[in-house]
């Protein structure tokens, strides 16, 4: 079996989910344990300045093979795999040479169709890694390890091809929003990098949502139902006309592409107090000012009408769109473009309505956009990967070392 294969298939074995509810860096014990593994492989690979710190951030060097100045550059991937489905005795399925129709997930009763899924049609001939139907795949984001590691074995086993120093940095936690918390960009080395993150093959991404958060908390009175009369305020009729207040069509459910929403995304109420927690999208960052003014707004103006009882807002910026820290360096994107072209990848730019770990690095100095690693359906059961595009995001790695160098 092919070197990248069996490092995907080893590194899948690891459970790495991450946990939400765990404050802890990295919030499960398995992604220190897969890091560990990491990086005796790295160290056995011969990588430089390989470390490994006690919050689970692995880093690692391949050193330049050229005497010139070359800027050094980045690959990024993460450890843990989403907490939606369960990633413990992960069991992958090697479907060879698709030939179309329905796979079934081992004998879980679930079955990849290419109904559900017309990914599938433009994958005929294709070697098929799927789930047995009872966990998720671990692609996203194993995969990128693997593709990663193996690009630099494979810089490592060809010296001819010239690059400079390549930095390798895996994180924990990034499924749950903190991947880059701790990620330490200067003594990780890099003049810019790569999340080897996205999906199916051609994905490149460095647009993002820039993303706010809205506590709406509404004020009332809690009075015994029997003796309430003209005493009780109840806050939740107050919390409902607030949210008939926002514009109904702005929504996640109403909008795609460049569009932005507000979202109702949970609520906690009781009589004396409601508080609904917002999220606000927007891909422009005057327009996200705009939402938070929208809803400050409408405070004001439901706390004018009220005769009794109260409304308050808080407003909290969560990340922004890479884009502002990418564009003024767009030979990041160059080269990523020019390498998939020489590669027989069509690059394939699309905006990300969410964040990435690339977009907070971005923020953090580090501007880092977004690399397809060739797989489909994250963070559940019907997760797939095809071997030709693994193969594919390694060549683009090397590409991208290799154009580096020639700039
Ligand atoms: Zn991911």
């Amino acid at each position: 079996m092919n070197q990248l294969v069996e490092r995907f298939l080893r590194y899948v074995s690891f459970d790495t989910k991450s946990d939400p509810s765990n404050k802890l860096c990295p919030s499960s014990p398995g992604q220190m344990t897969f890091a560990q593994a990491l990086k005796q492989e790295m160290l056995e690979m011969g990588l430089k300045e390989v470390s490994l710190d006690n919050n689970g951030y692995l880093m690692a060097k391949l050193p330049s093979n050229v005497t010139y100045d070359v800027p050094a550059i980045g690959f990024v991937a993460h450890m843990d795999t989403a907490p939606d489905a369960s990633g413990k005795n992960v069991k992958p399925q090697l479907i060879k040479n698709y030939q179309g129709g329905g796979i079934a997930l081992g004998d879980s009763g679930e079955q990849l169709t290419p109904a559900q899924y017309p990914d599938l049609t433009s994958l005929h001939g294709h070697d098929i890694i799927t789930t047995d139907g009872t966990t998720l795949l671990g692609a996203d984001n194993k995969a990128g390890i693997a593709e990663i590691l193996t690009a630099v074995a494979y810089l490592t086993e060809y010296p001819e091809i010239p690059h400079g120093d390549i930095c390798i940095g895996f994180t924990p936690d990034e499924e749950i929003g903190r991947g880059a918390d701790l990620f330490d960009v200067e003594k990780f080395g890099a003049k810019w990098a790569y999340t080897i993150d996205g999906g199916p093959v051609g994905e490149l991404e460095y647009e993002n949502f820039n993303a706010a958060r809205a506590d709406v908390i509404a004020h009332g009175v809690n009075v015994h139902p029997g003796t309430a009369k003209n005493k009780m305020i109840n806050s939740m009729n107050i919390a409902a006309q607030f949210q008939l207040m926002m514009p109904s069509h702005e929504t996640p459910e109403c909008t795609e592409g460049y569009e932005g929403f507000y979202h109702l995304g949970g609520a906690e109420m009781s009589v004396a107090k409601s508080h609904l927690v917002y999220i606000l999208r927007d891909f422009e960052r005057e327009g996200l000012e705009k939402r938070k003014a929208f809803m400050q707004q409408k405070v004001d103006e439901l706390n004018a009408q009220l005769e009794r009882g109260s409304v308050e807002l808080q407003l909290t910026d969560n990340y922004y769109n890479m884009k502002e820290m990418v564009e003024p360096h767009f030979h990041v994107i160059e080269i990523a473009k020019r390498a998939m072209q020489q590669c027989d990848v069509e690059p394939m730019i699309k905006p990300i309505r969410g964040g990435t770990d690339g977009a907070r690095l971005s923020f953090m100095g580090l501007p880092c956009p977004n690399i397809f690693t060739g797989g489909y359906n994250f963070h559940g059961i019907h997760e797939f990967i095809t071997v030709q595009g693994m193969e594919k995001a390694v060549e683009v790695i090397v590409k991208i070392a290799q154009e580096t160098a020639a700039e």
